[in-house]
């Protein structure tokens, strides 16, 4: 094996010869770019950014009532309709993106385009919502939202646990890929009620046996791509919490927010 220096070295130093094989180029537009692994400026002002003006539970962004007055920081946290009537059953949401046209192009040339490539990128947009863990701190596990068999081998990757190497990779935890299993076939849960996503959810995700005694106290990341009505993510933080986990926080690139990211 190469020592790891040389491994770096060799690898930086064959960047212009990949770069003159395969010139950098912008994977929502397909303009060049300065280097491998970004947007182009116009793609990324594409991009919605959760703002500051959030549920203080669920991190959801909440409409400002009147604009010209923001909301001073000092404030008692705002909730939403939602975590209103019921806190929620996760510690905090870590979203990188509001869901909008631009976030669904990447994910979907991601996931269903097979672009794993994009992975790096769109874990380093996910990195910038969670902080960075002190050395001697036990660091949270990043637990990636587990796929059927079946599914993982149509698709060939779990798309949530290679995110979730990359965070790993950039110390926001350790990585723990097979915390969870999910053991049942779920359908697809667009246009269900909340009681027929419960249904089909029901008993499909569990903690792994032999992972129980890794997960009992320790602190959290699930990992998602996109988090949608919440009721997948639910059901891992159940059985999570089954497995004695403590604080359990998700971390998407993605969040669907109603009445947000409706540029498209
Ligand atoms: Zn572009
Ligand atoms: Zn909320």
């Amino acid at each position: 094996m190469l020592p790891m220096n040389f491994a770096l070295e060799l690898k930086q130093g064959l960047a212009p010869l990949v770069d003159l094989l395969y010139p950098p180029r912008c994977p929502l537009c397909g303009d060049g770019l300065g280097q491998q692994g970004g947007l182009c400026v116009a793609c990324w002002s594409e991009l919605e950014m959760p703002g500051e003006h959030v549920c203080g539970a669920c991190q959801k962004p909440l409409p400002i009532a009147d604009t010209d007055e923001l909301p001073d920081a000092e404030q008692e946290p705002q909730y939403c309709e939602i975590c209103y009537d019921e806190a929620p059953l996760h510690d905090g949401v870590a979203a990188g993106t509001i869901y909008n046209a631009a976030s669904r192009k990447l994910i979907l040339s991601y996931k269903h385009g097979k672009k794993i490539a994009l992975a790096p990128m769109l874990a380093r947009i996910m990195s910038a919502r969670l902080e960075q863990h002190e050395p001697d701190e036990t660091p949270p596990l990043l637990v990636p939202v587990p796929l059927h068999p079946i599914r993982m081998w149509q698709r060939g990757f779990n798309q949530s646990a290679l995110l979730a190497r990359e965070l790993a990779k950039l110390g926001k935890g350790e990585l723990l890929v097979d915390g969870l299993v999910r053991r049942k076939m779920t359908p697809s849960l667009g246009g269900l009620g909340q009681h027929q996503r419960e249904t089909a959810l029901s008993g499909a995700i569990k903690p792994r046996r032999g992972r129980l005694a890794k997960l009992s106290g320790r602190n959290v990341i699930l990992v998602d791509d996109v988090l949608t009505s919440g009721a997948t993510s639910d059901a891992c933080i159940r059985a999570l919490r089954e497995a004695g986990a403590q604080n359990v926080r998700i971390a998407c690139f993605a969040r669907v927010v109603e009445g947000f990211g409706t540029r498209d």
